[in-house]
């Protein structure tokens, strides 16, 4: 974990609970400080966490009292939270993608919000992520070091159930946000497929044969992060195909926020075998059973035609330990 990983967690944490003074709080997050606090590095880690948390807020909100270590590590244990399924709960994924920060690529801030097992709230910040549509250059290592502002790198996305998403730019406050809906009107040979960055993280033999088999002849956009869904809400993309390590299991906030985001602009979401994602049994997505998991985000007419393609392909292509590349 870096320390944009922990920052990120306490500020949003420190933001909520100043917008919603008084309410309960509940915060289902990635970070804890256990790493922090058991050894020599790990506090010199806390001092530049409390660090840039001060700088932050002190550009933010001019005045505020800066915090102490303590007041940060209290911060970033607020989302220690298992959810559930009855009650609300914030779902936090401070920064997702933290391999494509690293290696300045798309990365994502994630907050969802889930009501009895259902997000009912999404919002994704992504710094590297243009205003216009992403192309290949966007998703290339090292490209993104660009002047936000004069580049119009950095987009919002934020969804409400029942009332849609909308997006706008990240850095530039008072713009007004546009609502935005997925684009099903492509054929396939102009659709374009999303996929991880990392290889390990999703089968991209099992991706590039789905593709194919529904007729898709563009090369896939590998990004990291949920910035895939943001990208999908507004048109950017047709598809997000996501085919895990069979051992690796899914956390709710790698995928809460981006998936309400979608499903507002009118795309569907489901795992690989057509189930909804269920987010209401804890920090992980329910144990497989002998399922194939994974995540299958798409426009309507794509996602049939991928439900349709799958179900035809044989299960030796399905296999992925995510090391066979
Ligand atoms: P993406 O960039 O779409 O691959 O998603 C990034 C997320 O993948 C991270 O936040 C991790 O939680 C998750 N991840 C980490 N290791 C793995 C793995 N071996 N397989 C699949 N996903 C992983
Ligand atoms: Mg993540």
């Amino acid at each position: 974990m870096t320390v944009a990983d922990y920052g990120a967690q306490a500020l949003v944490v420190w933001s909520l609970k100043r917008s919603f003074p008084g309410a309960p709080f509940s915060l289902v997050g990635e970070e804890d400080s256990d790493d922090l606090l058991s050894s020599p590095q790990g506090l010199i880690m806390l001092e530049k966490v409390t660090h840039f948390v001060n700088e932050t807020l002190a550009a933010s909100y001019p005045g505020t009292a800066p915090l102490t270590t303590d007041d940060v590590v209290d911060l970033i244990d607020y989302g220690v939270s298992d959810g559930g399924p009855v009650g609300r709960y914030w779902v936090l994924d401070p920064i997702d993608g933290t391999r494509g920060f690293v290696g300045m690529r798309q990365y994502a801030v994630c907050l969802g919000l889930l009501d009895n097992g259902e997000v009912v709230v999404g919002a994704l910040g992504a710094p590297n992520l243009p205003q216009w549509s992403i192309s290949e250059v966007d998703c290339a290592e090292g490209q993104s070091g660009r002047s936000f502002v004069e580049d119009g790198v950095g987009s919002m996305f934020a969804a409400e159930i029942g009332k849609g998403t909308y997006t706008g730019p990240l850095f530039e406050s008072g713009l007004p946000m546009q609502r935005v809906f997925c684009n099903d009107t492509l054929p396939p040979a102009k659709a374009r497929y999303m996929e991880s960055f990392e290889v390990k993280h999703s089968n991209h033999k099992l991706s590039l044969a789905v593709a194919g088999k529904i007729g898709i002849e563009l090369p896939s956009l590998k990004l990291d992060s949920q910035a895939k869904y943001g990208a999908l809400a507004r048109g950017d993309a047709s598809i997000f195909m996501r085919f895990p390590p069979a051992s690796y299991r899914e956390k709710i906030w790698d995928h809460a926020a981006g998936a309400i985001v979608i499903t507002e602009a009118g795309a569907c979401i489901t795992d690989t075998e057509g189930n909804p994602l269920d987010f209401s049994q804890g920090r992980f997505f329910p144990p497989l059973n002998g399922k194939n998991g994974g995540v299958i985000a798409a426009t309507p007419s794509m996602h049939k035609a991928i439900m349709q393609a799958l179900s035809e392909l044989p299960d030796e292509m399905k296999m992925f330990d995510g090391s066979m590349h």
